[in-house]
C-alpha cells in the first residue's frame, strides 16, 4: 500500500517534467544526465504547441512520419470511424477490411514484382522480418551457408539486434555490443553523389565482397538513394541500379529499406523508382500512417514467398498487434490522401526552395556540405553539434529542428507553406553563423 501512496496526482493540464526526468527513458538518453525535454500540449498542421504557449514550426515531421501535418481532418475521421467498429482484433485466423484494403494499395503502389505483404508494428521489426525472410528463403533451398548479410557503411536499419547488425559498424552500436551482434559484411559507403554517374571504382568494394563471399551471403540490404540516420547521404541512382545487377549476377537477394524514403519523400513514391529497380524484399514504415500510429510492412516477390512456403514451410513471425485495424485504417486514409494530393509538385516546390535557401550556408566557415533531395534538406557541419544548445537555439527561433552529430537537417511535412519553410531554412543558416561567432 505504501507504493500506491507515493504517487501524487498532478493537477490536470500540467506536464510533470520532474516525474519525466526521474522515471521515463527518452530515445538514446541517460537516466543520470538526461537532456531537457520540451513539454508539448498539442500539434496542428505544421506547428507543435508547447505548454507555455510557444508555437514551433516542425522541421522533422516527427522523424519523417507526419507527411500530411498534425490533426488532418480526413485522417482524424478515418480513425474515429474505425474505432466505432473495432480498434483491434488478433490477426491469427482472422482478417478484416482495413488490412486487405491496405495491402491492396501497397501491392499496387510498390514495384510490380512485390506481391506478398507482412504487416508489423515498427520499422525495426519490418527489417527483422525482411532478414528472416531472406534467411528462410535460402534454408528452403537447402543453402544453409547463405546466412550472412551484406550492408553498406553509413547505413541505418533500426535498433533491434538483427537490424543493429546491419547498421554502420562505427556510428551503429557494434562496439557496445561486440561479441553479441551477428557478424555481417560491409561495403564502403557509395561515394558517388545523387545526380552523378557511378564508376567501376565506386563499385569496387561491393563487387569484391560479393565475388569473395557470395556463397555465404543471403542478401544485400540497403536504403535506396538516401542513407538516413546513418549520415543523411544521397547517392547515385546508377549505384543502386548496378547493385541490383550485382545481386542478380551473384545470386544474392536485395532488401530495400524504404522506411525513411517511402511515400514520396525523395520526389518518387518509393526511392527505388529513381533507378527503376525492384528489390526482392522491401521494408516500409514511418510515413505509412501519416505519423498517426506505429505501423510497418515487409513486402516480397513470389520467388521468396513460394520458396519459404514450399514443402509445407511457413514464415515464422506473428506480432500480437499485427495488422491492428486502427493503424491499417489510418494508413489507408493517409495513402489515399497522398495519392489524391499534388504531392509530386509539392515535393518539387519544397526541393527547389530548400536548394535556394540552404545554398548560402556553404559560404559559412562552419559548414562542410549542403545537400537537398526531395523534401529533405541537410547542412553538414565540420564539427559535431552540441545537441542541448542546438535544441534550445531552435526552440528560441520558433522552430523544431533536432540535429545529430555534424548534421543539421530537416524533412518537413509536405503541407508546409513557403513562409514556414523559409523560417526553417533561415534558422538553419543562422545556426551555422552562430557557431562561427562562438569560436
Ligand atoms: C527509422 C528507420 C528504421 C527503424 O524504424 P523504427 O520504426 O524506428 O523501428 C529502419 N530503417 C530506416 C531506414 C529507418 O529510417
Amino acid at each position: 500500500m505504501g507504493i500506491i501512496r507515493r504517487f501524487q496526482v498532478q493537477s490536470p493540464g500540467m506536464i510533470d517534467l520532474e516525474f519525466d526526468k526521474a522515471h521515463i527513458w527518452h530515445p538514446y538518453t541517460s537516466m543520470q544526465a538526461p537532456l531537457p525535454v520540451f513539454p508539448v500540449v498539442s500539434a496542428d498542421g505544421v506547428t507543435i504547441e508547447l505548454e507555455d504557449g510557444r508555437r514551433l514550426i516542425d522541421g522533422m515531421a516527427s522523424w519523417w512520419s507526419v507527411i500530411h501535418g498534425y490533426q488532418n481532418p480526413e485522417l482524424n475521421s478515418a480513425i474515429k470511424k474505425q474505432i466505432d467498429r473495432m480498434s483491434h482484433v488478433m490477426f491469427g485466423g482472422l482478417t478484416h477490411e482495413p488490412a486487405i484494403e491496405l495491402c491492396r494499395l501497397l501491392v499496387n503502389l510498390t514495384p510490380a514484382p512485390l506481391q506478398q505483404v507482412f504487416i508489423s508494428d515498427s520499422g525495426s521489426v519490418a527489417v527483422e522480418v525482411a532478414i528472416k525472410m531472406a534467411k528462410q528463403y535460402w534454408m528452403s533451398k537447402g543453402q544453409y551457408k547463405k546466412n550472412k548479410l551484406l550492408s553498406l557503411r553509413g547505413a541505418y536499419h533500426g535498433d533491434t539486434f538483427a537490424a543493429m547488425s546491419v547498421c554502420d559498424p562505427v556510428t551503429g552500436m557494434h562496439e557496445l555490443f561486440r561479441g553479441i551482434l551477428p557478424q555481417n559484411y560491409f561495403a564502403e559507403r557509395p561515394s558517388c553523389r545523387f545526380g552523378s554517374p557511378c564508376t567501376e571504382e565506386d563499385l569496387h568494394s561491393i563487387r569484391s565482397l560479393l565475388e569473395t563471399h557470395h556463397k555465404d551471403i543471403a542478401a544485400l540490404i540497403l536504403e535506396p538513394i538516401v542513407q538516413g540516420a546513418g549520415g543523411m547521404w544521397f547517392y547515385s541512382a546508377e549505384y543502386l541500379l548496378k547493385a541490383r545487377q550485382l545481386c542478380d549476377e551473384f545470386d544474392v537477394l536485395l532488401i530495400a529499406d524504404e522506411i525513411a524514403t517511402g511515400f514520396g519523400r525523395t520526389g518518387k513514391l518509393f526511392a527505388c523508382e529513381h533507378a527503376d529497380i525492384a528489390p526482392d524484399i522491401m521494408c516500409i514504415g514511418k510515413a505509412m500512417t501519416g505519423g498517426y500510429m506505429s505501423l510497418a510492412a515487409t513486402l516480397c516477390n513470389s520467388r521468396i514467398s513460394e520458396g519459404i512456403s514450399g514443402d509445407g514451410g511457413v514464415l515464422m513471425h506473428g506480432p500480437t498487434f499485427m495488422a491492428n485495424p486502427l493503424a491499417c485504417a489510418a494508413s489507408c486514409a493517409s495513402i489515399r490522401l497522398l495519392l489524391e494530393s499534388d504531392w509530386k509538385s509539392r515535393i518539387e516546390t519544397i526541393e527547389k526552395q530548400l536548394g535556394q535557401e540552404l545554398a548560402p550556408c556553404l559560404q559559412e566557415e562552419s559548414v562542410q556540405d549542403v545537400r537537398v533531395l526531395g523534401a529533405i534538406g541537410v547542412v553538414e557541419m565540420h564539427e559535431a553539434v552540441n545537441l542541448h544548445e542546438a535544441q534550445q537555439f531552435f526552440v528560441d527561433e520558433g522552430v523544431w529542428i533536432r540535429p545529430f552529430g555534424k548534421l543539421v537537417y530537416i524533412m518537413p511535412p509536405y503541407i508546409i507553406e513557403a513562409e514556414e519553410l523559409q523560417q526553417l531554412s533561415q534558422s538553419m543558416h543562422k545556426f551555422t553563423r552562430r557557431r562561427l561567432h562562438r569560436k
